[in-house]
């Protein structure tokens, strides 16, 4: 598609300029995207106008503007976008034919679904021009972790093999842009790799390709890592890149350390796939010339610098077919007023975000097995439609499931299906032996955060690092 290789490449461009201006330009930037945002959605989205009147918003600038919740844009979707041919049934019918992964909705709308940090399903069409930004912001991160003098993105511009492990068979948001990287011209020798292959399977593949770019969810980087301690995994990229889930720094380091290469992290979601990446130093920097995050407390005031906040409140510059403006995120999140060392002009933030654990799982013939987190929300979140679930390892070899229904005859209805697909996963990870009982309460958010965490252990010994 070259109009969306032109957008990518022209937007590479204007990241640059705007960035090299400093703090100041990339403010400007953002208040004048943010103008031309709210105008478009007052004019075009019937939601946005309806909430905005009825909350008393007058006049421009984005802090005038009552903040909006997942719940209440899902009630309205046909409403809240802009364009009057998408419709939530046809959206849905969309995203329930397998086929459709990877395609364009009416040709020109990216559809992603996604639990989030909430449980709450959610619905996110992106529009071309907001793909292309996603893609310009990917570069900028690999071309910021270039200039910082230690990698060479080049490598892989110039033929280098990139590697992304994924959930390639379901409508994700997470690593989205890799995928459209990997099926893409620009770079020939990208290649995808399931996230559900079995780990000896998935080193094998790995150790064969030889990738020099190494790209995927911090929780199977820190398995692949661990492989690669062990001596199994044998390749050596000279630049990892993560996204789709939260990164503990403790795993970031363990992980750079393993491959001796440098990991540029991405704090993304399915509102906005680029909010934030990682700089040389560690730092996480908002792509503030793009997207605009707001720490808030319970009342969505905001929270100084240096103290967590109870949300956030997110604004996407770049979409404007579903617009994403004071949006109650749920991540709890730090501004942090000191400016990096690394000499970015981009604000940095400390986030708090959802911690799924990596299983580790008793087979038959005694071995210990991990499993990603997202593998298995994967296996659960096809088998459910859009049920809430919670998955937690009571014992070496023993698993709960909970499942939210409205009553328990339609929790064990639900259950059979459920059941067979998580079976039939670990029993190609040779864990048929694996116990799977369902539990008679429904899922249970965090006490603290009140966040829900899918996939979680209770047994301290098999918990991995
Ligand atoms: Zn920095």
């Amino acid at each position: 598609m070259p109009f969306d290789a032109w957008t990518t490449l022209s937007r590479v461009g204007e990241i640059a300029w705007t960035r090299s201006g400093g703090r100041r330009a990339v403010d400007a930037a953002a208040a004048a995207r943010g103008e031309r945002l709210i105008a478009y959605a007052r004019a075009h989205s019937p939601y946005y106008r309806d909430w905005w009147r009825a909350h008393g918003a007058v006049g421009a600038g984005l802090a005038a503007l009552a903040p909006v919740t997942k719940r209440s844009l899902m009630d309205r979707f046909d409403d809240w976008v802009t364009d009057r041919q998408l419709r939530r049934s046809g959206v849905e019918a969309f995203l329930a034919d397998r086929a459709n992964i990877g395609e364009f909705y009416l040709g020109r709308y990216a559809i992603w679904k996604s639990s989030g940090s909430s449980g709450e399903p959610g619905i996110f069409v992106q529009d071309r021009g907001a793909l292309a930004t996603y893609d310009a912001l990917l570069s900028a991160q690999l071309t910021s972790a270039a200039i910082a003098g230690r990698y060479v993105a080049s490598l892989v511009m110039q033929g280098g093999r990139a590697a992304l492990v994924a959930a390639t068979g379901d409508h994700f948001a997470s690593i989205a842009s890799w995928e459209r990287v990997c099926r893409g011209t620009p770079w020939p020798n990208a290649r995808a790799f399931s996230v559900m292959e079995p780990m000896p399977a998935l080193v094998a593949q790995l150790n064969a390709y030889r990738p020099a770019f190494l790209a995927s969810y911090p929780t199977t980087l820190a398995m692949l890592a661990a492989e690669k301690r062990a001596g199994r995994l044998q390749i050596t990229p000279s630049c990892i890149w993560s996204g789709g889930e939260y990164l503990a720094d403790a795993t970031r380091r363990a992980i750079e350390r393993a491959f001796g290469a440098m990991l540029v992290n991405e704090y993304g979601a399915s509102e906005c796939m680029s909010i934030a990446f990682t700089c040389g130093r560690g730092a996480l920097h908002v792509n503030a010339d793009w997207v605009i995050v707001e720490p808030v407390d319970r009342d969505f005031r905001p929270t100084p610098p240096g103290e967590r906040s109870h949300t956030v409140l997110l604004t996407n510059l770049a979409n404007y077919v579903q617009p994403i403006i004071r949006y109650d995120l749920g991540d709890s999140v730090t501004a942090v007023a000191e400016p990096c060392a690394c000499g970015s002009p981009l604000p940095v933030i400390r986030v708090e975000g959802r911690r799924d654990d990596v299983l580790s799982l008793r087979a038959g013939d005694g071995r210990l097995v991990q499993l990603a987190p997202l593998a298995l929300t994967t296996v659960l979140e096809d088998a459910l439609a859009s049920r809430r679930f919670q998955l937690v390892q009571t014992g070496p070899s023993r698993i709960v499931v909970r499942l939210a229904a409205h009553d328990p005859r339609e929790r064990s209805e639900a259950w059979p299906a459920a059941r067979r697909a998580l079976h039939a996963y670990l029993a190609q990870q040779g864990l048929g032996d694996v116990e799977l009982y369902l539990d008679s309460i429904a899922p249970m958010p965090d006490a603290h955060s009140g966040k829900l965490r899918e996939v979680l252990t209770t047994n301290p010994e098999a918990a991995a690092s």
